[in-house]
């Protein structure tokens, strides 16, 4: 397979290592003395010249540190919007999904064409050697975990159950609170911020955060299932008596 326009017979005075731009100086196949990626001189998708991008095989290399960074940031923010209420649909969830998938999506797809470079890159038997840089491996988990964080958030939000658990007894402790008239908001309860309370009737809602269109947070109803009023909606149970809620 050799896709590349022209062929060598030795290598051109400016060729460079793909991966390092080491500039190669041997015209004979060989291992680059800076980086220890292997090159083949009648090859020109193994090397680069001069200022020439590379070709595909370019792509067969561990995503950027810029890319490691920017999927990390993403993921966290994620998995923090994730754990706010209402579900699927907080304010920080919302928008680093839609707006910050201009910076995400693209970087995932990038990842899939270096996996497929690798690939393809291995399956040539003259390649089978080809060696690639050990301290960099890492780098291929950080997209996998970032997808399996924002599927699995949106298969179960287990970090906003999680999240609530931690801050349960905060919050039965609040709404004891509430009862006796000594809760002021803003308050903090448990890992939430709690901007504002609500009662009707036995059911408390403790308002923490927004969804795109409404205030949302955590509703208590200690004495059994809440009857609707308003425009109210029900989320999820995330503990027994708790439900999210958005007003
Ligand atoms: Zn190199």
């Amino acid at each position: 397979m050799n896709n590349a326009g022209t062929r060598y017979k030795q290598l051109p005075d400016d060729a460079r290592c793909l991966d390092c731009g080491y500039r190669l100086f041997t015209n004979e196949s060989g291992v680059c003395p800076e980086c220890g990626r292997l090159f083949y001189s009648h090859d020109p998708t193994t090397f680069r010249v001069g200022d020439q991008p590379g070709a595909w095989r370019a792509w067969a290399r561990p995503p950027t540190m810029f890319e490691c960074i920017a999927i990390f940031i993403f993921g966290v923010l994620i998995l923090w919007g994730s754990s706010s209420p209402p579900e699927h649909s907080s304010v920080l969830f919302s928008l680093s999904m839609i707006c910050g998938g201009v910076i995400w999506v693209p970087i995932v797809i990038v990842f899939f064409c270096r996996v497929a470079a690798v690939w393809a890159d291995r399956r040539r038997a003259n390649h089978s050697a080809m060696t690639y840089d050990r301290r960099r491996a890492g780098r291929w988990l950080v997209v996998p975990i970032f997808l399996l964080v924002i599927i699995s958030q949106l298969l179960y939000p287990w970090a906003l159950v999680l999240r609530f658990r931690l801050s349960r007894d905060a919050f039965e402790q609040a709404a004891k609170d509430v009862r006796a008239g000594l809760f002021q908001t803003p308050r903090r309860v448990g890992l939430y911020s709690v901007r504002s309370v609500q009662t009707n009737g036995s059911s408390i809602d403790f308002v923490t955060g927004d969804s795109l269109i409404d205030p949302a947070g955590f509703q208590y109803t200690p004495n059994g299932p809440w009857i609707p009023h308003g425009t109210h909606r029900i989320g999820m149970s995330v503990a027994r008596d708790w439900n999210t809620v958005d007003l």
